[in-house]
């Protein structure tokens, strides 16, 4: 029978699942899979304060991205800027458009500031030496699970997609929150990947840390 403490000393592969017995690499070592080489834990000084500058980059991306023109559209003369807040206000006046509207923006705005404020509060008092805040755990964990819906980057996909095949018909220009957004997709995953979740937990967990 495997104790609770032989259970905490596993760590399972993200990618191919084999099981091995986590050991703290040294600082600026990795630790990687046997069978598939993908980095289990990856502890690096200063790491936490990096994720906090790259999250606090993500929330002024993502208001400047929400607030500045998007879009401006030119047909036949006509002009027209729109920004993310725009449409996604346009979608409000229309009964059964306003839960779309809703989920537009929580899918392409909310989440991922939810998950760069989450992972501000969990980090910021590991930095500076000091116990995590109440309720760290839990922040964590939400920012894990919401990590597959934070959609920032598959709207830039999109959105360029469409305009490649809207540009025969109008002429359309980038405006600085396209580029706000393409930084943010860039910032994101510098985020994710500069942050060890081993490492975090391990900060986290009480029994570790005293
Ligand atoms: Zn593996």
């Amino acid at each position: 029978m495997a104790t609770a403490a032989d259970l905490d000393a596993l760590i399972a592969c993200p990618q191919c699942d084999a099981l091995h017995t986590a050991v703290e690499p040294a600082m600026g070592e990795r630790a990687t899979c046997n069978r598939c080489g993908t980095v289990l834990i990856a502890p690096r000084r200063g790491a936490f304060l990096r994720v906090i500058a790259l999250a606090v980059a993500i929330v002024i991306l993502m208001l400047g991205a929400t607030f500045f023109p998007f879009l401006r559209v030119n047909v036949a003369g006509m002009k027209h800027a729109s920004s993310v807040f725009d449409a996604a206000l346009a979608f409000m006046d229309g009964g059964i458009m306003i839960g779309l509207s809703v989920a537009v923006a929580a899918l392409i705005v909310l989440i991922p500031v939810l998950r760069a404020a989450l992972v501000i509060y969990v980090l910021a008092p590991l930095t500076l030496g000091r116990p995590p805040l109440p309720g760290a755990v839990p922040a964590f964990r939400l920012s894990e699970d919401l990590r597959p819906w934070s959609m920032a980057e598959i709207f830039v996909i999109g959105v360029a997609v469409a305009l490649v095949k809207v540009s025969d018909m109008a002429r359309v220009d980038y405006g600085p929150a396209f580029w706000m957004f393409a930084a943010l997709v860039v910032v994101s995953v510098l985020k994710d990947t500069m942050m060890c979740k081993w490492t975090i937990w391990r900060a986290l967990d009480p029994t570790v840390r005293s």
